[in-house]
């Protein structure tokens, strides 16, 4: 089971994977998260990656590649789910070659859904933990349900920001699509919903994948 989640910033990859990973078993594995750990935890690759972050610009193809290919050679190149990659179709040429990929799930959500979302989105930051104030509040406002950390707003959930993001999205990511059309299945899991139930979503691509026989 070798999985790519796909989609606009914002239409529930973090959120999604991060259950489907319990129910199916595969490693969730989220390029914005590994970025986001090394940048607070200060470390190299932090220090290399914080400017492009913040304005919400790729990060080099180079680099993302090489991050991510060590990752999957760490769990042995199987049972993953990659969430924010490939992002550029450079990047899906990159792991087309040294790694085969069972299907692509895409989700498919307006822009005016995106923006409702991402303003509202509170992540934690101690486990990285996505809420959303508006369509998946925590028990506590401000506290972590699963570890208590502290929710915070990231810096590129900003307004001026996240016009930037989808911009970058249609021009660099969305051609990712077209690669893989006709190459691996491609599970479409439309939205229409800002406020969509995360269970029946979750349920409805996993229930997708399975009708595929691409679960075992
Ligand atoms: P979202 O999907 O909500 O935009 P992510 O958490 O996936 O957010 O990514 C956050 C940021 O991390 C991106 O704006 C970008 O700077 C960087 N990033 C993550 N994945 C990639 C990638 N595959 N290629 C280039 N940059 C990336
Ligand atoms: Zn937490």
């Amino acid at each position: 089971m070798r999985f790519l989640i796909f989609g606009p910033p914002g239409s529930g990859k973090g959120t999604y994977s991060s259950r489907i990973e319990k129910k199916i078993d595969v490693a969730h594995i989220a390029t914005g998260d590994i970025f986001r750990e090394a940048v607070k935890k200060d470390t190299d690759l932090g220090t290399r990656v914080k400017g492009y972050l913040d304005k919400g610009e790729l990060v080099p193809d180079e680099l993302v590649n090489e991050v991510v290919k060590d990752k999957l050679e760490s769990i042995g190149m199987d049972k993953f789910l990659l969430d924010g990659y490939p992002r550029t179709v450079e990047q899906a040429e990159y792991l087309d070659g040294f790694v085969d990929v069972d299907a692509l799930i895409l989700l498919d959500v307006t822009d005016d859904i995106i923006i409702k979302r991402l303003s509202s989105r509170r992540i934690c930051k101690e486990c990285g933990e996505v809420f959303n104030k508006l369509f998946n509040p925590p028990e506590k406002e401000g506290v972590c349900d699963k570890c208590k950390g502290k929710l915070y707003q990231r810096d590129d959930d900003k307004p001026d920001v996240i016009k930037d993001r989808i911009e970058t999205y249609e021009q660099r990511s969305e051609p990712v699509i077209d690669y893989f059309k006709g190459k691996i299945p491609i599970i479409i899991n439309r939205c229409r919903k800002a406020d969509a139930p995360i269970d029946e979503m979750v349920n409805s691509i996993i229930g997708q994948l399975e009708e595929e026989e691409l679960v075992s």
